[in-house]
């Protein structure tokens, strides 16, 4: 039977509360770490269930653009493009994000007039060189001119594949491959958010 003196109660309290001190700390860790994990997934802009597409799915010729023909689209910074842009358009156009295939608002809409760049409203496709490629984006044979358009060597996801940017703000549009019908042989395959459209006047 130990005696309960100073010196026992000191040693007891240094022997029990060193654990509880450790332990309490490791809960403190662990909640941190789930907590700072779940903030780093919602912000993680390459994450395909954080952010829904906002664009209006029923009416897209309606498809508003912001164009300010005073901005220079070269030197905007990352900053007001989260702000100009939404989720959704941030990740694709900034993030070289992809849509999910089958789910742009483009990707079966056939009417008559002219594509634009969702970032800077620049002019990128026309109606007429759209066709169904059936693979799930909206698909072009042609851009309306080749220095709109600027190809990049792309390496992501154990492919060599040719990323396609608007020339004037440098926001991500898709990809172009060599499979596409006459008379070009390419297929500009493009997600749907990254552009706007303008229909052909009457
Ligand atoms: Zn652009």
């Amino acid at each position: 039977m130990p005696k309960f003196t100073p010196k026992f109660i000191s040693r007891f309290r240094f022997n029990c509360w060193k654990p509880l001190v450790a332990a309490l700390a490791l809960d403190g860790f662990l909640f941190l770490t789930v907590f700072v994990g779940f903030r780093l997934l919602a912000q993680n802009p390459t994450s395909n269930h954080t952010f829904m597409a906002t664009q209006d799915a029923t009416n897209p010729s309606s498809n508003e653009m912001r164009v300010d023909s005073t901005v220079d689209f070269r030197v905007v910074s990352d900053e007001a493009w989260r702000n100009r842009l939404n989720a959704e358009e941030y990740r694709v156009l900034r993030r070289q994000g992809t849509e999910r295939p089958y789910t742009g608002i483009y990707e079966q809409f056939w009417e008559a007039g002219t594509y634009v760049c969702k970032g800077c409203g620049a002019e990128l496709f026309r109606s007429e060189t759209k066709f169904d490629a059936g693979c799930g984006w909206p698909s072009f044979y042609e851009g309306i001119a080749s220095e709109r358009i600027r190809e990049i060597k792309d390496y992501s996801h154990g492919m060599i594949r040719i990323e396609v940017r608007c020339a004037q703000c440098d926001g991500h549009l898709g990809h172009v491959f060599d499979d596409g019908p006459k008379p070009t042989g390419l297929r500009y395959c493009i997600n749907s958010v990254s552009l706007g459209f303008k229909k052909a006047e009457q």
